[in-house]
């Protein structure tokens, strides 16, 4: 690493505040927009200048090949004007094909010793993994003083001093810098400070062509590109539901999963059930985790801690669960439910499924007039079963519908039968008594009863046992055509079936297995067992076949 000699920088430092700008992606620079809106408060109070100082290349090809220039880099021209109206007095920018790539190196190598050419107070950097290795790595390079971590700062008589939370938020440090006054670095909580659009005099815009040493010649990045979109999908949920500490073990942990099941949300943690192992370390969300902005977060059994807060900020609205009125979640949360998070739970997740199904039930019916909102259904059934983890075959099978049927109701081409919810809703463990009006269960039941006469090209099947459609215990006249099949049973219905061929020859595949039944032949299985039958004969084949559900 390059070191600059410590007469390199001279200790006259100017009443200037300079903000590192992260131009990673939008993300990364709303964050440095948060840390410059702080800055400028913390400049009114030393008559001193906001200064955002930004690195990147305003040329078009990086040198050395493409080591995967990121799409989402914001360029600096665009960023400095945009820092502008956030505040900042002056924008410098530091110009360097090296800089196109966010490197660390590179960029420490670049802003020391402009640094120590400018002397400014303090050095600011967003606390992310990349500002906090680059603010290190700078500090280092003039062999300046760095306070990290900090969630606030002010100018106590002339010096710096910061406030960091340590050991895991439960204390807070100040902290300051020693000896004679020079340039301090400092990294900061991404949400220390709200950005702010600021009216008035646009700040100045420099530029400045920089050297790069590459003190690293052994390093070259070969390539970069974003995550895949499965792993962001915390990031980018809609609603997110986060368990901390605070559910005590694994199999409590269980039902924050359950919730986030019900709700088709994303399931969160906190460091401690990371820790414990009862979630794995990508869904840690936080300062050192990941950063989630959903429409609704539910936030179950955590205290908020600083580090874990700074993970959730973006998020639209936080309800928050803990037993301890005092924690400080309550502090960021717009809805706070004081209750032991065991006990409400259970609760909560029958009201998330019932309402869910409930929704389901008005939405079908809504698709089933207005074609355009069948869409809408499918991609709901499909939400609800990705949250399952459910393949479409396992849905198919539980709601006693094929997957070709089953994959066109998703997509918005078909819209199943308002009996389908009946079986949807108990694989879903929600009892429909409890979702479903009085005039939809008996729509239902009427349907139902329909469904027991039907009539295709190549069968027909007629209720021996009108009336009692929907109880145990039915029997049916199944006919047939020569050689054809009967629509394949490839899903379970529960119970017991009886099948005695009256007429013809009968093919009924079991499972794996095929039974040849003539005339005067009887079978009894279980019909739970996946089946298919098929008329052998150059007749028709005619069979009684009675059926006992539990
Ligand atoms: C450098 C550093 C980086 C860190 N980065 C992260 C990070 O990225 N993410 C992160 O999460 N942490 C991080 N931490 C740890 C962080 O400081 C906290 O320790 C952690 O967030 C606490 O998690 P928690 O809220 O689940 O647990 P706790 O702080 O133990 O809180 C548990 C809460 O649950 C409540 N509770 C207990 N029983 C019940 C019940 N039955 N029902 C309802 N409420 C109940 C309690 O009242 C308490 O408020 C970091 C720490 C450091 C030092």
């Amino acid at each position: 690493m390059r070191q600059l000699n410590k007469t390199a920088m001279s200790t006259d430092v100017k009443k200037e505040l300079w903000v590192h700008m992260d131009l990673r992606n939008r993300k990364f620079f709303g964050f440095s927009l948060n840390v410059l809106a702080k800055t400028r408060e913390l400049a009114g109070s030393t008559a001193g200048e906001t200064v955002a100082v930004l690195l990147g290349s305003s040329g078009s090809q990086p040198v050395g090949g493409d080591p995967g220039e990121s799409p989402e880099l914001i360029p600096v021209g665009e960023a400095g004007a945009e820092c502008t109206k956030y505040g900042a007095d002056r924008v410098l920018i530091l110009d360097n094909q090296l800089l196109a790539v966010p490197r660390p190196d590179f960029f420490a190598n670049a802003l020391a010793p402009f640094v120590a050419e400018h002397n400014p107070m303090l050095v600011i950097f967003t606390l992310t993994d990349f500002g906090r290795e680059t603010a290190a790595r700078s500090a280092r390079i003039i062999n300046s003083g760095l306070i990290s971590e900090c969630a606030d700062v002010s100018i106590e008589k002339g010096n710096v001093v910061a406030d960091c939370p340590a050991w895991s938020g439960d204390f807070m440090g100040r902290i300051t810098f020693l000896g004679a006054p020079r340039t301090g670095f400092l990294t900061m909580q991404p949400h220390a400070g709200r950005a702010v659009r600021v009216n008035g005099r646009p700040g100045l815009i420099e530029r400045f062509s920089v050297d790069v040493p590459d003190t690293y010649k052994g390093l070259r990045l070969l390539s970069s590109s974003p995550g895949d979109m499965e792993a962001q999908r915390l990031e980018n949920a809609q609603t997110v539901v986060v368990g901390g500490a605070g559910m005590g073990t694994i199999e409590n942990f269980a039902l924050v999963r359950e919730l986030a099941t019900a709700m088709g949300a994303e399931l969160g943690a906190t460091r401690p059930p990371v820790l414990e192992h009862w979630i794995e370390e990508e869904r840690l969300i936080g300062q050192t985790g990941k950063s989630v902005r959903p429409k609704l977060l539910f936030s179950i059994g955590t205290s908020g801690a600083v580090q874990y807060a700074a993970g959730v900020m973006e998020a639209k609205t936080i309800v928050a669960v803990n037993r301890d009125s005092s924690a400080p979640i309550f502090q960021i949360a717009d809805i706070g439910i004081v209750a032991d998070a065991k006990v409400l739970l259970p609760h909560l997740i029958t009201r998330v499924r019932q309402a869910t199904m409930r929704k389901l039930t008005d939405d079908l019916y809504s698709a089933k007039d207005h074609l355009d909102t069948a869409k809408d259904f499918g991609a709901k059934v499909r939400e609800l079963r990705e949250s399952h983890n459910w393949t479409i075959e396992a849905l198919s099978e539980a709601t006693g519908q094929s997957p070709d049927f089953m994959e066109k109701v998703e997509a918005g081409s078909v819209t199943p039968p308002v009996a389908f919810l009946l079986r949807f809703a108990k694989a879903l463990k929600i009892d429909p008594e409890t979702f479903l009006r009085r005039e939809e269960k008996a729509l239902i039941r009427s349907l139902r009863e329909q469904a027991f006469m039907k009539r295709t090209r190549d069968y027909s099947y007629q209720t021996l046992s009108p009336g009692v459609e929907s109880r145990h215990l039915r029997a049916f006249m199944v006919t047939i055509e020569a050689r054809k099949i009967h629509k394949p049973v490839a899903y379970k219905h529960e119970g017991e079936e009886f099948i005695f061929v009256m007429e013809g020859e009968l093919k009924l595949s079991l499972g794996n297995k095929d039974h040849r039944l003539k005339a005067g032949e009887s079978i009894h299985f279980n019909s739970d067992t996946p089946h298919k039958l098929k008329s052998m004969s150059s007749e028709t084949t005619r069979c009684l076949v009675v059926l006992f559900t539990p």
